[in-house]
C-alpha cells in the first residue's frame, strides 16, 4: 500500500519550486502523474527488489527542466528542446487531504471487511 497515489493532489514541501514558492508566500501543488518505485539493484544491475529509498513522483507542472533530446530514427519521437517534469523524491511531496485540504500525514487503517485505507492525520478522515 502507497502513501501517494497516481491522481492524487500533493503539495511540494521540498526542492526549488516549493523554495521559490516560500519567497513569495504561497504554496505549490499539483496531481501525481506517475509513481515511480525504486527498485534495488546487484551488482550487475539485476533488479532484486524493491528499494523505498529511491521511490519518486511526477507531479503536473512541478519540478520543470529542458530536456535535449536527439532526433531519433524514428519520425513519432519528439525531439529539440522538451519542457517536461523530472520526477522529485517523494518525501519531498506531502498528501494533500480531499476533506480538510490540508498537506497531511498519512496513515493507514485495516476495515471491517479487511481491506486497508489510508486515512488524514489531521482530520482523521478516510481518504480512499
Ligand atoms: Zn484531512
Amino acid at each position: 500500500m502507497e502513501r501517494i497515489k497516481k491522481g492524487d493532489t500533493v503539495e511540494i514541501i521540498a526542492g526549488k519550486d516549493a523554495a521559490a514558492a516560500r519567497r513569495e508566500g504561497r504554496t505549490v501543488r499539483g496531481t501525481v502523474n506517475r509513481v515511480i518505485h525504486g527498485s534495488k539493484v546487484d551488482r550487475a544491475y539485476r533488479k532484486v527488489g524493491r528499494d523505498p529509498n529511491k521511490d519518486r513522483v511526477v507531479v503536473q507542472g512541478v519540478n520543470l527542466i529542458i530536456k535535449h533530446q536527439r532526433r531519433t530514427g524514428d519520425v513519432r519521437t519528439q525531439f529539440g528542446r522538451i519542457e517536461m517534469e523530472a520526477p522529485l523524491h517523494i518525501s519531498n511531496v506531502m498528501l494533500v487531504c480531499p476533506s480538510c485540504k490540508e498537506a497531511t500525514r498519512v496513515g493507514f487503517r485495516t476495515l471491517e471487511d479487511g481491506t486497508k485505507s489510508r486515512y488524514c492525520k489531521r482530520c482523521d478522515e478516510l481518504i480512499d
